[in-house]
C-alpha cells in the first residue's frame, strides 16, 4: 500500500496517470517509491515477484519525464505484447528488432525523432549498435529500463551475452536514469546485476518472493495421475486457461490427446512439432480464452499471459527454483490459481540417473543433486510448502500459509522404523544392486525365474513384507531414496545401495516417520470460473462479457486478455454499472478503452441484467431446463458448458438440494443395485476410477457422479 498523503507534484501527476491511462486506482507498494526515484533522476535496482506490477514503474515514468523510454528486453515476443498492451491503452509505443522489414524500421526511427514515442522497446543487441547509439544520441531519453536483468548473470538460466554490454550505456548516457527489473534474486544474482550493470548508486527496491494468490499441492503418484488430471480441470478449472508440464515429448502427445478426447480443449507443445505447429499452438493459448497447453519445459519463456489459472505437473522438476518458475506462470494476474504437481518413484529414479549419467564435472554434479534433493525435500514435507519455498529463497514466512495441500489438509504419517528396515534390509540381502520391481517382488515373496536363478527366495527377506500391497512399497521406497536412506546406482539400471543415512534405522536407532499416502480424496472444489463462485453470480453474463471481449480482441488481432483482464470482467459483473461514469470506476477501465469499448460492454451487461432467468445461481439454471424436459446434452449445448460441469450441476443439486436421483437418471432398480454395490465395496472416498472399472465402463463418469452424489445425500 501506498501512502497518501505524502504527496508531491509528480506524485501527483503519477496517480493521474495511474487512473486515467491504465484505469488503476491505486499504486502497489513499491511502485509509487521506485516511480519517485525515477522521476528524481535517480538509478533502480527492483526486485519483485512475477505479476508484482514491475512494468509501471517504468512505463510511468517515461510517461512523465520528458522524453522517449527506452525498454530493453531480451525477449522478441514479449515486446510486441507490452507495446500492444500500451497501444490498446492509447500510449505510444514501438519495438525495434530483427522482425522489422527496414521499411518499418525507418518509421519508427523517424517517429522517434520527431518526438512522437513515449517508449521504446529494443533487444539489447540492436541497442548497441552504433547506429542505434548514434540515432539515441540525438534525441532526450526518459529512462533506460533493463528488464530481466538476470540475464546479465552467467551462472544463472538465462544468461544473454548481450547483456553485459549494457553497462556502456552508463558512459554513453550518464545523465540518463537507469532501471534494471527481475524477478530472479537471489543474493549472488542481485549482486552480479549491481557490479556488472554499474548500479552501485541506484535505489533497491526488494519485495519478497511471496506469491499469495497461488495454491500449492503435491500429490503422490498412485498410478492414476492422468485421470486426477482431468478430474482436477474438470472440477476446478472448467474452461479455463492453463498449461500441464510433461518430462518427454511423448508424454506430451499421450496427455493431449488423452485431454482432447475428454473434451477439453488441448493443445500439445514440443520441440518435436513442426515450429509452424508449435507457433500455432502458443498462439492460440495466448489468444484464445481457456486453451490447455500440454508442454515440455521447453513452453513458456517469454510466456506472458495473465489469466493462465493453473499449471500442472505430471513430473517431477529437477529443482525448486525450476519448481518455482514454471508454478509462477500461473495467476500472474493476482487472482487465485492452481499450482497442482503429482510425482512418485519413477520421477526419483530417472532423475537421479539423468544426473549421474551427465557430462557434468563433480562440482557441477554435486550442485544438482543438492538442488534434487531439496526438491524432493519439498515434496515429501508434512508442514506448509509455501513456508518451505519461502526458505529456501531465504525469504521466510512467519505463520503458515493456509493456501497449501499441506496447510488445507495436514498430511498424516506412520511409524515405519519397521516397514523401512525390511526394506533396507532387503537392500542389503539381495546384494545392492537391484530395482525397486525386484526388492518389492522378493518382499512379497513372488515366484519368478529371476528371483530362483539369484536365490533370493532363500534371503531372510523373502516374503516377509506381505502385510503391504506393491503400492504402497513403491511409496516407502520413494520416500527412503527422497530422504537420502537409498541411494540409486550410477550405471543408470536403477539398482539401489544403502547409504550412511540408512544404518540408524537398520539398527534400530532411529525411528522413521513417513507420509501415508494420501487418497484422492473430494478436493474442495474452489470456485472455478467466476460464474461457478456462491455468491450467486450467474454464468451467463460472466461467458457473454467473455465472447464480447473475444470478438473485440479477434477484431483487433490481440490476445483476449489485452482488451480487459479476468480480474476487470469479474469486477463488472459484480458491481453492475450502468453508466460509462458507473464503468470508469471498475480497475482496469483507463480512459482510451472505456472510449473504444465502454458502450459495448454496457450493453452486454443490460441485456443479461433484465433477463428474469438470470436471477437464480447457474445450478438452479441447469435444474430448471432440466424440469423443462431438455436432456443433459442439450443443457450443455445451450448453456455452452462441458457435459462434466452440467453432471456436476446436477450432482450438487442431488446431494445438497434433494433433487431425486430418477429426475436425472432413468435407471433400473437392478441397475442402481449393481451400482450401489459397487460404490460400497469400492469405497464412497471420492474416488470414481475403481468403481468405473469395477462396472467395466457401464456407466459414464457424470453418472457415476450423480449416483454417488445421491449415495451421500442418503447418507449424510
Ligand atoms: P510483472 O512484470 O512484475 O510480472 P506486470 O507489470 O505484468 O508484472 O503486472 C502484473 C499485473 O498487475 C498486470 O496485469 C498489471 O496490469 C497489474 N497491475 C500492476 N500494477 C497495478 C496496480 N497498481 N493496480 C492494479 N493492477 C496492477
Ligand atoms: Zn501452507
Amino acid at each position: 500500500m501506498t501512502d497518501p498523503s505524502h504527496t508531491t507534484p509528480e506524485l501527483s501527476r503519477a496517480r493521474a496517470v495511474l487512473q486515467n491511462s491504465f484505469g488503476y486506482h491505486q499504486f502497489r507498494a513499491p511502485q509509487e517509491q521506485i516511480i519517485e526515484q525515477l522521476l528524481g533522476g535517480g538509478d533502480a535496482l527492483v526486485i519483485m515477484p512475477t505479476g508484482g506490477g514491475k512494468s509501471l514503474c517504468f512505463q510511468i515514468p517515461s510517461m512523465i519525464r520528458s522524453g522517449v523510454g527506452i525498454v530493453v528486453s531480451p525477449l522478441i515476443a514479449l515486446m510486441k505484447d507490452q507495446v500492444d498492451s500500451l497501444n490498446q491503452l492509447g500510449i505510444s509505443a514501438a519495438y525495434l528488432n530483427s522482425t522489422l522489414a527496414p521499411d518499418q524500421v525507418q518509421r519508427i526511427e523517424a517517429q522517434l525523432l520527431a518526438g512522437e514515442l513515449e517508449m521504446l522497446y529494443v533487444a539489447p543487441e540492436r541497442l548497441l549498435t552504433p547506429r542505434t547509439l548514434e540515432l539515441l544520441q540525438q534525441i532526450q531519453l526518459a529512462l533506460f529500463a533493463i528488464d530481466e536483468a538476470h540475464c546479465v548473470s552467467q551462472w544463472g538460466h538465462d544468461f544473454r551475452p548481450e547483456y553485459i554490454q549494457l553497462n556502456q550505456l552508463t558512459h554513453h548516457f550518464p545523465t540518463v536514469p537507469r532501471i534494471a527489473l527481475t524477478a530472479t534474486a537471489d543474493k549472488a544474482t542481485r549482486d552480479e546485476i549491481v557490479e556488472r550493470l554499474g548500479l552501485q548508486n541506484a535505489e533497491k527496491f526488494i519485495v519478497g518472493f511471496d506469491r499469495p494468490n497461488i495454491r500449492y499441492q503435491i500429490m503422490e503418484n498412485d498410478g492414476n495421475s492422468r485421470q486426477r488430471l482431468l478430474n482436477f480441470i474438470e472440477n476446478e478449472h472448467p474452461g479455463e486457461a492453463g498449461i500441464v508440464y510433461c518430462l518427454s515429448r511423448k508424454r506430451v502427445d499421450d496427455i493431449a490427446n488423452w485431454l482432447q478426447s475428454k473434451y477439453i480443449n488441448a493443445l500439445p507443445y514440443h520441440a518435436g512439432l513442426d515450429s509452424q505447429t508449435r507457433q500455432q499452438n502458443q498462439n492460440r493459448f495466448l489468444r484464445e480464452d481457456g486453451i490447455v497447453i500440454v508442454a515440455t519445459i521447453a513452453f513458456g519463456m517469454g510466456i506472458d499471459k495473465p489469466d493462465v489459472r493453473f499449471v500442472a505437473h505430471l513430473n517431477l522438476p529437477k529443482s525448486i527454483e525450476a519448481y518455482y518458475q514454471e508454478t509462477g506462470r500461473a495467476g500472474r494476474d493476482g487472482q487465485p490459481a492452481d499450482a497442482w504437481m503429482v510425482y512418485g518413484l519413477q520421477d526419483v529414479i530417472t532423475l537421479r540417473q539423468m544426473q549421474a549419467s551427465s557430462e557434468a564435472d563433480e562440482a557441477h554434479k554435486r550442485i544438482e543433486r543438492h538442488k534434487l534433493d531439496a526438491m524432493l525435500a519439498l515434496c515429501e514435507i508434512t508442514a506448509c510448502r509455501r513456508q518451505a519455498l519461502l526458505d529456501y529463497f531465504s525469504d521466510p514466512l512467519d505463520t503458515p500459509c493456509g493456501n497449501c495441500d499441506t496447510c488445507l489438509q495436514p498430511p498424516q504419517t506412520w511409524d515405519a522404523t519397521e516397514a523401512a528396515q525390511k526394506a533396507l534390509s532387503c537392500v542389503h540381502r539381495t546384494g545392492q544392486r537391484f530395482g525397486v520391481n525386484y526388492l518389492i517382488d522378493v518382499l512379497l515373496g513372488k515366484e519368478n525365474d529371476r528371483i530362483r536363478r539369484f536365490t533370493h527366495h532363500q534371503v531372510s527377506t523373502y516374503g516377509i513384507g506381505t502385510e503391504f500391497k506393491a503400492g504402497e512399497w513403491r511409496g516407502i521406497y520413494r520416500q527412503l531414496i527422497a530422504h537420502g536412506l537409498l541411494a540409486v546406482d550410477l550405471q543408470g539400471h536403477g539398482g539401489l545401495h544403502l547409504t550412511e543415512k540408512s544404518r540408524p534405522v537398520l539398527r534400530g536407532e532411529t525411528k522413521l516417520r513417513l507420509r501415508k499416502l494420501r487418497k484422492a480424496s473430494k478436493t474442495q472444489a474452489r470456485k472455478a470460473a467466476a460464474g461457478e463462485s456462491t455468491n450467486g453470480i450467474d454464468l451467463q453474463i460472466w461467458e457473454a462479457l467473455r465472447s464480447l471481449r473475444l470478438t473485440l480482441a479477434e477484431e483487433q488481432g490481440v490476445p483476449a486478455y489485452m482488451i480487459f483482464h479476468d480480474a476487470t470482467l469479474m469486477e463488472m459483473m459484480e458491481r453492475r454499472p450502468q453508466t460509462l461514469d458507473q464503468l470508469a470506476q471498475v480497475s482496469g477501465v483507463g480512459e482510451r478503452k472505456l472510449a473504444s469499448y465502454g458502450v459495448q460492454f454496457l450493453d452486454c451487461i443490460n441485456s443479461h441484467t433484465n433477463q428474469p432467468e438470470d436471477q437464480g445461481d447457474t445450478v438452479s439454471l441447469t435444474v430448471d431446463l432440466l424440469k423443462e424436459g431438455c436432456s443433459i446434452e442439450n443443457i450443455a449445448e445451450q448453456r455452452q458448458l462441458t457435459l462434466a460441469t452440467v453432471y456436476n450441476h446436477l450432482a450438487t443439486a442431488i446431494e445438497h438440494r434433494g433433487l431425486p436421483l430418477t429426475e436425472v437418471l432413468p435407471l433400473s432398480s437392478e441397475h442402481l443395485k449393481s451400482v450401489r454395490y459397487a460404490f460400497e465395496t469400492v469405497g464412497l472416498d471420492g474416488r470414481l476410477k475403481p468403481v468405473f472399472e469395477a462396472l467395466e465402463g457401464n456407466f459414464d463418469y457424470g453418472e457415476l457422479r450423480c449416483i454417488q452424489a445421491a449415495l451421500n445425500a442418503d447418507t449424510g
